[in-house]
Order: structure tokens, then sequence, then C-alpha cells
């Protein structure tokens, strides 16, 4: 069976799935998007994911063409077409075709795209082992100039960051915001635990407000962990006791190393061993059911 992608209320063959050039997407990265993770048959985080579109369509003023229990429904015919119960879904809304100017009045209807594919996660040992970071010279967008909080098709200051990361070899990049605070990875909150506490960067700090940042703050005090939203410097990091990522494709993967020094011991911390199965529990346990 072939893969079907939704384009504009039908499901298309996965070759048929294009877009003009004349799509301000294409041009200009003009839209906004999203990623979705199904397990065992069950959307995770549905409606969290579904409003986080909403909000990034209001902030562009993209009019999307579907009520969200439009969108919902189309997403769910999109995953049974393919016939999958655990897969990434990624939904893609475009300002739609225009001419060469940049005026987005010029483009009466958005594209919407909806793709339910594999997963992709970072290799298996670096969920065992963990992985290693680097603080990069590209800094995080500054909310005045194109908020992090919106989910848009212009991606190229994290791609610029992560270009830094695979020059240094590693996987994943810190991005720091224009005070030099930590902001998140390219496409991964982060989160360091010291002495029993829990901190992330508020978003305000230049981060996306993402889901499975949620999902980890509302698990964080099972295990007895204070958790806090604020701000901390590189320093934080290399004299953290322990250090992970989150993320809808990465889940919560641990850090072990950033700009060559070692997380505490250099392997995972027992925290965060805790985290990650408790995500995964809740993960394949939790959701829509799709089905
Ligand atoms: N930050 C950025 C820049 C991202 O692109 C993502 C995920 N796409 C995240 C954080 C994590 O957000 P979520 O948990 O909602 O996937």
């Amino acid at each position: 069976m072939g893969q079907k992608v939704y384009l504009n209320g039908e499901l298309v063959e996965r070759e048929e799935a294009k877009v003009s050039v004349w799509d301000h997407g294409f041009l200009y990265g003009d839209g906004i998007f999203e990623g979705i993770r199904a397990y065992n048959g069950r959307i995770f985080r549905f409606k969290q994911h579904i409003d986080r579109l909403y909000d990034s369509a209001k902030a562009i003023m993209l009019d999307i063409p579907l009520t969200k229990k439009e969108m919902e429904e189309a997403i769910i015919k999109t995953i049974q077409a393919n016939e999958l119960e655990d897969c990434y879904i990624r939904l893609v809304i475009s300002r739609g075709i225009g001419d060469l100017g940049l005026n987005p009045e010029a483009c009466p209807n958005p594209n919407v795209i909806i793709i339910a594919s594999d997963i992709e996660l970072y290799p298996a040992k670096f969920y065992e082992e963990g992985l290693e970071l680097v603080t990069v010279p590209t800094r995080r967008n500054i909310p005045e100039a194109l908020n992090p909080r919106i989910k848009s098709l212009n991606y190229l200051n994290n791609i610029l960051a992560k270009m830094e990361a695979n020059r240094a070899g590693v996987l994943e990049a810190v991005m720091l915001n224009n005070e030099g605070y930590v902001a998140e990875c390219t496409g991964d909150n982060i989160f360091i635990i010291k002495d029993d506490t829990l901190v992330t960067p508020p978003v305000h700090a230049g981060a996306l407000k993402g889901i499975k940042r949620e999902v980890v703050l509302e698990l964080a005090p099972e295990f007895g962990l204070e958790v806090k939203e604020e701000l901390f410097t590189r320093h934080d990091l290399y004299i953290a006791d322990e250090c992970f990522l989150s993320g809808t494709a990465a889940e919560v993967i641990p850090v072990v190393k950033i700009d060559d020094r070692d997380i505490a011991d250099g392997t995972p911390g027992d925290y965060t061993w805790d985290l990650i199965e408790a995500f995964r529990e809740k993960a394949n346990s939790e959701g829509l059911s799709i089905y």
C-alpha cells in the first residue's frame, strides 16, 4: 500500500502530494506547522497540538479553512487511510498560492497538508548513553522579531544552529537568547536538574511552549522534584546534576555532555531515567483512540 497524504480535503498518493512553486510557504516560509505523535493507536495530547496550531495561525493572521473539529477528523482519516498505530503526524498550513510579492493578501487559499509517517527518533544508542550538545553562536530569534512560540515554516534560525552542531560533530545544539540565557535546542526543549530541582527556561526566554515540556513539568513532582521555569546560563548547564531534552519526535532523551564538559559523571541521571519511563507509560496509555 502506498502512502496517502491529505492535501486540501483529498487523500492523494505520496507522489501526487505536490504544491505550487507560487505557494508563499515555499517562497517565503509563510505558514505554520505542527508535529504530533500517535502511540498504540492513540493520539497523544491531541487537543493541545490542535490548539497550538490554531494559536500559531492566529499569530500570523492565517485563516485555517477548517474548524478544529474538521481538522481533527481529517487527521484521524489520514492515519486510518495509512493503517498506522504508531506514527508521527506532520500538519502544514501554508499561506497558499500568491505572486512574487510578499503580500499575503495575494494568497486567498491556504494549503492544508497532513502527513502521517514513520517516527523519527535519535539513534537508539543515545537513549541509553545520552546525547552530547554544544552551545552555538547563532542566537534564538528574539520574540519581538519572530516569536519562537509560533511554530512557523521559517525554521532557518534553528537550521543554522543545527549546521553548527553538525560541524561540531554532535546531533543537537543549545541555542541561547540574545541576552545569553539558555533558550532551547533546535527542535527540543531543555531541562536541568540541580539539587532536586528541575529547571527549564520560561517560554519568554525564546522557547516553543513544547507539549512534551508540559508533560515533563506535570510528571516531575511525582518524583519529589521541585519545578521551576527560570532563566539560566551556560554555566548552569555545565554544573547541572542532570540534563535532558523533550520533544514530540525525541520524547525524553538524556544529555551527558555539553561543550566538552561531562554532566555530573557523564552518564544519564536517576531522575532522568524515572522521567523517561513515566513519559513512555503516559504516552502509551493516554490519548484519543483512533480505531
Ligand atoms: N522547540 C522547538 C524549536 C521545536 O521545534 C520543538 C518540536 N517541534 C520543541 C521545542 C518541542 O515541542 P513539542 O514537545 O511540542 O514537540
